[in-house]
């Protein structure tokens, strides 16, 4: 399995330290990678009445911020060693901003990545901004 570097996995244990995960106790960070290497960072935000913010949601947040359109990369890092996949909210979330290129790395706490995506194969057939008329 291949390693991520360790710049990204600190960024990502430092967004998973940061993560408010209260109800549910499973912090996760997100960090987007934009095509000219940009990268932001997001964690898990809960409140108290259950409609948190997932980390990815977070960190296209901070993305589209910072006028940035376009993902390259997303990594994902959950709490354990299982498979953290984007929430199915998520999915279509990540979509907006993706290309046919994107990758979806999920990674273990150590920056492992346990498993790579495309968009085709996270969320296949997906409805997206082609399918609205031009603006
Ligand atoms: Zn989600």
């Amino acid at each position: 399995m291949s390693q991520v570097d360790s710049a990204l996995v600190e960024t990502l244990l430092t967004a998973l330290g940061n993560a408010y995960a209260p109800y549910s106790s499973h912090p996760v960070a997100a960090v987007m990678e934009c095509p000219d290497g940009q990268q932001f960072a997001g964690c898990n935000v809960e409140v108290a009445h259950y409609k948190g913010l997932c980390a990815e949601a977070s960190a296209i947040s901070a993305m589209a911020t910072a006028g940035q359109r376009e993902l390259a990369k997303v990594y994902v890092m959950g709490p354990g060693e299982h498979l953290c996949t984007p929430c199915g909210d998520c999915r279509q979330r990540i979509r907006e901003f993706a290309t046919p290129d994107t990758q979806i790395l999920v990674l273990s706490r150590e920056g492992e990545v346990l498993k790579t995506y495309t968009m085709e194969t996270l969320l296949p057939d997906a409805f997206g901004p082609e399918q609205l008329p031009a603006r």
